[in-house]
């Protein structure tokens, strides 16, 4: 992909806070890829609840086929308190597990490090948190979310079940534990692998893998740790992880718990990587509590974009760049109100986002976007 110098991102607003969010990491994209020398062409298209009401599908296959043809998607969030009652293959949730399968998502990244200035926004003490910079490695494509059987009883009958399937295959499990030792291998060299092997088979098959890819991988350091302690150490020691591989569940579940650790779901952003086109997404959802207000937090999905820039479009000096502007907007003391305290300076996303925009932007000239007019329909 080097040496090209235009590229196709389909972004996908969705529901609630997505389009919020949305337009931040579309307007931060735009900006970085003038200042670097490279014209991106954007195009939004329609998923989840939105997609729902303007088509009756989560996922419209026009959505799908722009996907299909992007270099890189980005997508806002999707979820909505209207969609609870909707027949499964209307929810919204369902939109996007089927758009992760359908591009081959098999890999997720879900970066956290500890800024200085966002010492304070942790309900752990400083000491606790400073240095934190890990990376969960989560399974995407299978475990709990995609195997059958799977199914509910109907309302009205008595003794009712709901039954959910846990599969791992073996090359599964060896394809994310290849991704993750190879990602540990070029960071700190320590990779913790999470399972609950004293209870489930697909842990004791997931352990055995990992164990034996390993071998492949002598510098990197190899342990393994029952999820049920991970998520205490996560709380207690959370700057001793380096590398954290763990299955499709666990994987959802404690990279919530970091966020928790980091002080706001706002501030996380992932990478899904795999056979297809890469998707990237911040990690929090469509948090129907705030959406409409604009205060929405940005920085999970500007730093998804700049995950987008790394690992999609191959442009890592623009990345970093992206990276390096949010830090230096915290250390100014701007925050949206999630993270505010009373010294701080408390901007809307938009305000925010433009202080990215300006930090970003030295002196010269800006290419002007390639875009195309959002999609309105599909
Ligand atoms: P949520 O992440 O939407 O919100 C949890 C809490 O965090 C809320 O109080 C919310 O206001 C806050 N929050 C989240 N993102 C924030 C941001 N950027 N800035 C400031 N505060 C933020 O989780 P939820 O409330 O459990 O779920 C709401 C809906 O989102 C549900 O429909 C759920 O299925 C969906 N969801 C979607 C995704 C996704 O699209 N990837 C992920 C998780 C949940």
């Amino acid at each position: 992909m080097k040496g090209m110098n235009s590229f196709h991102v389909a972004f996908l607003p969705g529901d609630g806070i997505g389009p919020e969010v949305t337009a931040a990491a579309r307007e931060l994209l735009e900006t970085t890829g003038s200042l670097h020398g490279f014209r991106l062409r954007s195009t939004e298209h329609p998923v989840g609840w939105d997609a729902v009401t303007r088509t009756g599908s989560p996922l419209p296959t026009n959505t799908l086929s722009a996907c299909r043809q992007a270099d890189a998607v980005f997508l806002g969030a999707v979820g909505d308190p209207a969609a609870d009652a909707a027949p499964p293959e209307q929810r919204p949730e369902t939109g996007l597990l089927a758009l992760r399968s359908a591009l081959g998502c098999q890999i997720n990244l879900r970066p956290f490090r500890s800024l200085e200035p966002l010492m304070d926004a942790s309900p752990l003490r400083p000491e606790r948190i400073r240095g934190t910079d890990l990376l969960i490695v989560r399974e995407l494509g299978g475990g709990l979310y995609y195997g059958e059987p799977r199914t509910l009883d109907p309302p009205g009958g008595s003794h009712r079940k709901g039954v959910n399937t846990l599969v791992y295959s073996e090359e599964e499990i060896r394809r994310v534990a290849h991704a993750a030792f190879k990602l540990a291998s070029e960071r700190r060299g320590h990779l913790v692998s999470v399972d609950k092997a004293n209870v489930l088979e697909t842990s004791r098959l997931w352990r055995e893998v990992v164990t034996d890819v390993a071998w492949e991988y002598s510098r990197v350091r190899h342990e393994d740790m029952l999820v049920d302690r991970a998520a205490m150490e996560l709380v207690l020691r959370p700057a001793a992880f380096d590398v954290i591989l763990t299955s499709n569940l666990f994987g959802d579940i404690l990279s919530d718990e970091v966020a928790g650790v980091a002080g706001t779901l706002g501030l996380l952003p992932s990478a899904s990587l795999g056979i297809g086109t890469p998707l990237f997404e911040p990690v929090h959802g469509s948090a129907p509590d705030i959406a409409g207000q604009g205060i929405a937090n940005p920085i999970g999905a500007i730093l998804s974009a700049a995950l987008l820039l790394r690992h999609g479009l191959d442009q890592s000096d623009a990345a970093t760049n992206l990276e390096e502007a949010v830090e230096q907007v915290l250390a100014r003391g701007f925050r949206t109100p999630d993270i505010a305290t009373e010294k701080h300076t408390v901007l809307d996303t938009q305000a925010f986002t433009r202080q990215v925009v300006d930090q970003l932007i030295p002196t010269g000239e800006l290419l002007p976007p390639d875009s195309t007019k959002p999609e309105k329909h599909a």
